[in-house]
């Protein structure tokens, strides 16, 4: 039976690595809707490939060139935030949430209130509205399958396992490119040298996340929501070469873990043939080539993010919002140039200071709160040196 699947972000880092997988065994899927934000010929390129029966660009500029580059494809052609949800509720059997940032949380809700099976990548969404994305998963029958590596592996070694069995979760962290430099260093650093990810190839803003390690709070929170598990439970390790993906130690002291080279179409493989599993052309594991594995506490004074993070996991207020967004947009500024690395997670902390609401009860009071924290970053922004 052919599966029906749809890519959020198909243009993107993650959204690539889908489509290589999908691409490898055409008559095992039918891909039903491929979305982008601009890049038009990429998204056209890979609609014709697949056959898809949907393409739609966020920016509704990109209308008329997406038109052109379907035209005689079979393939429709629609723009704008509405068609990004509708693409999301699509008669898909299997969505990949890959759009990048709090952008993705319409669409990813959409596909949950659908009751499809979501892979998950999307982690701003789920920082910013987990109760909410939770909630109506659980009402409509929707299953989220976690795609980031160390939740998959978690996800993988938990195995159905009751989480009160479960002593503590170890999230992983490879501790980016700027693993071993001093604040000073740091401060120092620019867009390219914070993008030159140490074992994994990703989008610019995840790569920015993970020299700040804001990847690893995010990713926390992201723990928080998927697995029900008290803050206190779930811990940080720094493990640089990125073979074991996370680990769930057991109440009895047994500890699992989940291993892997650094290649997304792993995890990616893992939900995509859930329950099943799927061969992919991803390097095997040579452990005696790699010799050893090494591991370290991780340091909140040089990573700050990493206590921003733990600070707001828990709270019943909108605080994840307001670290989300202010990291957005403070990242954005940094690749543009306009402030310097360790004003990143400075913009998040005097953000998270300047507001308090609370806690979001729809998505459209997250999208509120977003807007508003996002204003409030542009303004503490400008208090930063360049
Ligand atoms: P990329 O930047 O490579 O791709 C982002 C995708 O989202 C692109 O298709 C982009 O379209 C689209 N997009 C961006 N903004 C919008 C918008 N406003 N509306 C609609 N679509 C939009 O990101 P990644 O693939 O690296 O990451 C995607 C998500 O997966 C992130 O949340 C990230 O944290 C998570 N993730 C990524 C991993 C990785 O290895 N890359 C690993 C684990 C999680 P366009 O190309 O047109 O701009």
């Amino acid at each position: 039976m052919t599966k029906r699947v749809s890519i959020l972000g198909a243009t993107g880092s993650v959204g690539g690595s889908t489509l290589d997988l999908i691409e490898r065994s055409p008559g095992d899927y039918e891909v039903v809707a491929l979305t982008a934000a601009t890049n038009v010929e990429k998204l056209a390129a890979a609609a014709r490939r697949t056959r898809a029966r949907l393409a739609v660009i966020g920016d509704e500029a990109g209308l008329p060139a997406l038109r052109d580059a379907l035209a005689g494809s079979g393939c429709e052609a629609a723009a704008g935030k509405s068609a990004l949800v509708e693409a999301a509720r699509a008669d898909a059997d299997w969505v990949m949430a890959a759009i990048v940032g709090c952008a993705g949380l319409e669409p990813v809700m959409a596909a949950l209130e659908a009751g499809t099976t979501v892979a998950l990548a999307n982690k701003e969404a789920l920082v910013t509205a987990g109760a909410l994305m939770t909630g109506a998963a659980k009402a409509s029958g929707a299953t989220i399958l976690p795609v980031d590596s160390e939740h998959n592996a978690i996800f993988q070694c938990l195995a159905g396992s009751s989480v009160d069995h479960v002593a503590r979760l170890v999230l992983t962290a490879s501790g980016g490119p700027f693993r071993t430099k001093s604040r000073d260093e740091m401060a120092a650093m620019t867009p390219a040298q914070a993008v030159a990810h140490p074992n994994w190839s990703m989008g610019a803003k995840i790569s920015v996340d993970s020299a700040t390690m804001m990847n690893k709070g995010l990713e926390l929170i992201e723990a928080y929501h998927l697995f029900a598990l008290p803050a206190e439970r779930i811990d940080i390790l720094v493990h640089p070469q990125s073979v074991i993906h996370s680990m769930v130690e057991y109440v009895d002291g047994s500890t699992l873990a989940q291993l892997g080279s650094p290649d997304m179409r792993i995890p990616i493989a893992h939900t995509l043939a859930w329950p099943e599993r799927m061969a992919t052309p991803a390097e095997r594991l040579d452990l005696a080539r790699i010799g050893s594995l090494t591991f370290e506490a991780p340091d909140t004074q040089r990573f700050p993010a990493l206590r921003l993070a733990r600070a707001v996991l828990g709270e019943a207020t909108s605080a994840p919002v307001v670290l989300n967004a202010a990291n957005e947009v403070a990242v954005a500024a940094f690749l543009a140039g306009r402030i310097g690395f360790l004003d990143i997670a400075a913009t998040v902390e005097r953000v998270l200071g300047r507001m308090a609401p609370a806690a979001p009860r729809s998505v459209d009071e997250v999208l509120d709160i977003d807007r508003e924290a996002r204003q409030v970053a542009d303004l503490a922004m400008k208090d930063c040196a360049t």
